[in-house]
């Protein structure tokens, strides 16, 4: 205990610099050198207080991490935008698809709680993967179309996948690939990150240009990102891992 600090002091022989580590709850752990003395440590956490102070304020104003989705009948899942019921059968087929207030997976019958779960979560997450595929296909095409004077380029290819922290990426050979879990959110969130993608063909950054030239097409896209910033939505989106995410 150094003040009203409570630190755990890691001595490590392989280390050759001190570092601070700030979890959340306010546990920190400094590891130093086998050299260090206490004296040391002091003089060391005197110098960082104002980070350490700074890092235990931003982390215990982050809201708690997102209980633990089970994969279990009737739970609630987004789907553009609205809430769905998970439904499980057992039709001999496996597979999944959606009624209008219902997503519907079918596993094999007998399987144990845990295995159950692992294959009802892994054919949503097909389920989800291959209607945001789609969606997102159409909706480039669509803005592609529709504003091809102003983009002044098209994507070579569009693809989804499952990105831990990011809902689109464009890259340098004009692909533009989409995370799939952006098919929970409403399709005005949807087509604000089409868009943010289309645009960094034509500007690769986020300078004013680029954002003017988001506007010109979405007047309306501040909403959007203020949906994806939402902690709420963001715990939504990601029932499948990851709690973070952001956009380049
Ligand atoms: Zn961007």
């Amino acid at each position: 205990m150094i003040d009203d600090l409570q630190l755990e002091i890691r001595r490590n022989r392989r280390k050759n610099t001190a570092t601070i580590t700030v979890f959340r709850a306010g546990r920190i752990v400094v590891s130093v050198p086998t050299h260090f003395t206490n004296h040391n440590i002091r003089e060391l956490i005197a110098r960082k207080r104002p980070w350490i102070n700074k890092k235990v304020k931003q982390l215990a104003s982050l809201p708690p991490p997102s209980p633990e989705v089970q994969f279990i009948n009737d739970e609630g899942f987004l789907f553009l935008g609205e809430d769905r019921r998970l439904k499980i059968t057992y039709d001999g087929f496996v597979g999944a698809f959606s009624t209008e207030q219902q997503i519907v997976v079918s596993v094999p019958a007998g399987l144990a709680a845990a295995d159950q779960a692992r294959a009802v979560r892994k054919e949503l997450a097909a389920w989800y993967a291959n209607q945001a595929l789609t969606t997102l296909n159409d909706r480039v095409e669509y803005f592609a179309q529709h504003f091809k004077q102003t983009l002044q380029a098209a994507p070579s290819r569009v693809g989804v996948r499952y990105y831990k922290s990011r809902w689109g990426v464009c890259k340098p050979n004009g692909e533009i690939v989409f995370n799939w879990c952006l098919i929970m959110a409403p399709l005005s969130v949807i087509d604000y990150v089409v868009v943010h993608e289309l645009c960094h063909l034509r500007v690769p950054n986020h300078s004013r240009a680029f954002w003017r030239l988001v506007a010109s097409i979405l007047p309306d896209y501040k909403e959007s990102k203020r949906w994806l910033r939402r902690v709420d939505h963001k715990k939504c989106l990601a029932p499948f891992g990851s709690s973070r995410a952001s956009m380049t």
